[in-house]
């Protein structure tokens, strides 16, 4: 076991205090990840966004007794070793470098063959299938994920234990130096480098510059395993004289790949090996998968692994989900998809992810045996049971015959069949109710049959979410503002199309300072799903000021008008009744002019226990160049008329102007608080740096029916396309009743299918439209994308007037939201 003074010596770092003996056995980096203080060391590290330091109090609070640290104090000059006089700490130069030297010193105990991964594509998706594809001989311990990063790595290794026969790793860089970093922590004895593409180029001074940063990777292997048709590669692996086990399609190789032939979802590979002429069906037919399952051929044929063994195993190989996907389902509930295996640390991701959600009535776990986990049974169920139990897990659904044995680990509210038959065989949809319910099992259990019976039957349209690439954005915007500048967000029409209380939720978690929406009852919404920022309402309404006092929404006021109308409604309490203050400068929209303040002030000095939170106004032409005269007057009389509001009122409020737009382009103004809207989004209003941005939504619907035409034949109603000459033509399942804009009819919007854009022809109908797919392959069920990052909102918007705001904000109720996370 080891302790908290080897810590010390591995990691060079100095003993700042010493309380305890303590065992090391978690390893946390991400303070909202804390499920098991006792035995956790918490690392601080101090990164681009966010620094761990902040979080050190809290931890302490929650029972963390050791403490990895870069600063001996905290920013109020406060000592730690006073601060938590029972904790083990330990001083370090950087607290990343300190996981990482951890980590390599525990990787070097053990001697097993370890497989390490890198390249520009298909890492994850290689370790995945190597795991099923070598399991039947081996324990296999791997990344869990897409785990690959400077942080990711070594929490990946640190899953090593002594029961395992065998590892496989990822690693991942986007720019120089960080391999070498990585190479000691995994110290793969086989490499994997699967190809050599386009990925993080501009991290590089050339591609070969990446290649070569890459291979560090395979320092000391005893064999890197790699296609030879990636010349720059070759030539590198060559030149550095690596022992090498190869593969190719184009020349020689220690496996020759002679033809591939595709035969109905198969694609039978010949090669030549040792000589001899093989033939192997492979369950895939697109090229990726293709080039994936070739080098996990390689991996077999090199272990050797018997022909036939081989093709039994492929045969078996299932498609990796790349992600965890949110997916609204019956009876307000929602699921966490994550059908496709199940070992302990990807239990313990998605368990996060649910913990994560706010509380809907009940959380509810499903959950297979547990297949591959190099634990004793005794030991593995209680550590599943344990983990669940910290992440407060109302009900546990056990489903398998082993899970069944441990019943008792679970407590009396769990429930336990055989087989995904017998649960399914008694499934009552009334039994499940504003639940957020994580189904999670091994491939064997079919747990997608579960997934289906609790998914709504609804169309083929969905808006997917991506709710990596919206942090992503958040991210992008918080580095923009100073420290001190507080972030409101505006999550105001749905959030902007996109699902307000999953976003609210997000944004929680991420600790943004406020949330604002346009009426009463969005609030009421986020409320009611857990959501306890702030919440300022836009337009609060007369009739809905009862509704607004009870869950602590905090109103704008901008006349006089409404302002009596709240003062004559205030609840008789003596609690403060917090409002914000809107003042016009211009945009003529809504709020207060200077002309207003004598009443507006009088009314207030009668309510002491009104207090003014804060004011602010909107820029009526943030974005745009042309305007930007009329902004910089918007911003001086704010300034000068919020200077007025605070010498009236006597005390100091929260100071805002910048909407999206505004945070890009008027850096100098952020005063006290910004209003981030739309670029949360993935939309950057002014254009100039959309590149920084990430694409949030994708609106996909499916193709109902192809049918072909001749020439002069019409399509849709009013006979408004007309073929001029013979055609392909694809119904597709989106129209103006799920918010595809009608002036998107007769060739002026366009979808892509399989890759390609087909415009609309014909009129917009309520629930349909037609699109021409001449010359393309494309049959009912095929997907088509209505926006999203190959097809984006600004396009799509510009190409019937409009801007992208009206585009997200249209999508349709009735239309499925899915959220996902990379
Ligand atoms: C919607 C809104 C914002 C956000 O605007 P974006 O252009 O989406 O960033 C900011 N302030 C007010 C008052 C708004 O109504």
């Amino acid at each position: 076991m080891l302790t908290f003074q080897q810590l010390a010596t591995i990691t060079h770092g100095k003993v700042l205090q010493f309380a305890a003996p303590l065992p090391v056995n978690h390893l946390l980096t991400d303070s909202r990840k804390l499920s098991q203080p006792a035995g956790t060391v918490f690392f601080a590290i101090n990164g681009k966004y966010n620094d761990g330091h902040k979080y050190l109090a809290s931890l302490y609070e929650q029972g963390v007794r050791q403490f990895i640290v870069e600063k001996e104090q905290n920013e109020a000059g406060q000592n730690y070793s006073l601060l938590f006089p029972e904790a083990n700490l330990l001083l370090v130069q950087s607290s990343l470098q300190a996981l990482q030297q951890l980590a390599a010193w525990h990787r070097a105990q053990f001697a097993i063959p370890v497989i390490g991964i890198t390249g520009s594509n298909g890492k994850t998706i290689v370790k995945e299938w190597l795991a099923q594809l070598l399991s039947p001989d081996e324990m296999v311990v791997k990344s869990p994920r897409s785990y690959n990063s400077q942080l990711g790595v070594p929490l990946s290794v640190w899953q090593l234990n002594s029961n395992y026969t065998l590892a496989i790793f990822e690693a991942g860089i986007s720019v120089p130096g960080e391999m070498e970093k990585l190479q000691p922590i995994i110290q793969p004895t086989i490499g994997i480098f699967t190809n050599i593409g386009s990925a993080h180029d501009e991290g590089f001074t050339s591609r070969k510059q990446k290649v070569q940063e890459k291979l560090k990777l395979f320092t000391g292997v005893d064999v890197l395993i790699y296609c030879t048709d990636h010349e720059l590669l070759h030539q590198e692996v060559k030149e550095q004289t690596i022992n090498s086990f190869t593969w190719s399609r184009e020349h020689e190789a220690d496996i020759t790949i002679t033809a591939t032939t595709t035969a109905g979802h198969k694609t039978i590979v010949v090669y030549t090996y040792k000589g001899e002429k093989q033939r192997l069906a492979i369950p895939f037919t697109d090229d990726a998968s293709l080039e994936n399952t070739l080098h996990c051929l390689a991996v077999l044929l090199y272990r050797n692994v018997p022909l036939a063994e081989i093709q039994d195993r492929l045969d078996r190989l299932q498609p990796v989900a790349m992600r965890l996907e949110m997916k609204e389902a019956i009876n307000g509930c929602y699921l966490i998809d994550d059908t496709y295996n199940n070992d302990l640390a990807g239990l313990h991701i998605a368990l996060d992810l649910l913990a994560n959600q706010p509380k809907r009535s009940k959380r509810t776990v499903i959950l297979s045996d547990f297949l591959e986990s190099g634990l004793p049974e005794e030991v593995l169920y209680s550590q599943v049971a344990m983990r669940i139990k910290a992440h407060q897990v109302d009900r546990v659904i056990g489903i398998g015959p082993t899970i069944s044995n441990y019943k008792t680990a679970f407590g009396n509210e769990a429930t336990f069949y055989q087989r995904t038959s017998d649960f399914l065989q008694q499934f009552k949809s009334e039994d499940f109710r504003n639940e957020l319910i994580l189904v999670k099992g091994a491939r064997v259990f079919e747990f997608e049959r579960i997934v289906h019976a609790f998914q709504q039957k609804v169309h083929g349209t969905v808006l997917e979410v991506n709710l990596d690439a919206l942090v992503h954005n958040l991210n992008y915007y918080r580095s923009k503002l100073a420290p001190e500048t507080k972030l409101m967000v505006m999550v105001k029409a749905f959030a902007y199309g996109s699902g307000s209380f999953e976003v609210a939720n997000l944004l929680q978690f991420h600790r943004v300072d406020y949330l604002a929406v346009a009426y009463v009852d969005e609030g009421v919404m986020l409320r009611e799903h857990g959501i306890t920022l702030p919440i300022m309402v836009m337009n609060p309404s007369p009739d809905s000021f009862a509704k607004l006092h009870q869950h602590n929404l905090e109103p704008e006021i901008y006349s006089l008008e409404l302002l009596e109308l709240y003062l004559k409604d205030l609840p008789a309490s003596t609690q403060r009744h917090r409002i914000h203050l809107k003042l016009d400068t211009g945009m003529h929209r809504l709020g207060f002019t200077p002309e207003d303040f004598n009443a507006l002030f009088e009314l207030l000095q009668q309510f002491p226990r009104v207090q003014v939170i804060s004011t602010f106004t909107h820029l009526a032409g943030a974005d745009e160049a042309l305007h930007d005269d009329f902004s910089q007057l918007q911003i001086r009389n704010f300034r000068s008329m919020a200077a007025e509001v605070e010498a009236r009122l006597g005390y100091s409020v929260i100071k805002h102007v910048l909407n999206s737009a505004g945070i890009v382009r008027f850096p100098e103004h952020q005063l006290d608080m910004v209003r981030l809207g739309i670029g949360l989004y993935g939309v950057e209003a002014t254009g100039s740096e959309q590149e920084a941005l990430r694409s949030v939504s994708t609106l996909k619907t499916t193709v109902s029916q192809v049918k072909t035409i001749v020439k002069g034949e019409t399509v849709g109603y009013s006979r408004k396309g007309i073929a001029d000459s013979d055609k392909t033509i694809a119904t597709i399942a989106i129209g103006y009743a799920d918010g595809y804009d009608r002036r998107f009819g007769n060739g002026a919007g366009q979808v892509i299918i399989n890759g390609k854009r087909c415009p609309i022809i014909g009129n917009v109908c309520m629930d349909m439209c037609m699109v021409d797919v001449t010359g393309l392959n494309v049959k009912a069920g095929d997907e088509a994308i209505v926006f999203g990052p190959q097809l984006t909102l600004t396009d799509m918007a510009d190409r019937i007037g409009t801007i992208p705001y009206e585009l997200l904000t249209n999508v349709s109720s009735r239309v499925k939201r899915i959220f996902f996370a990379e």
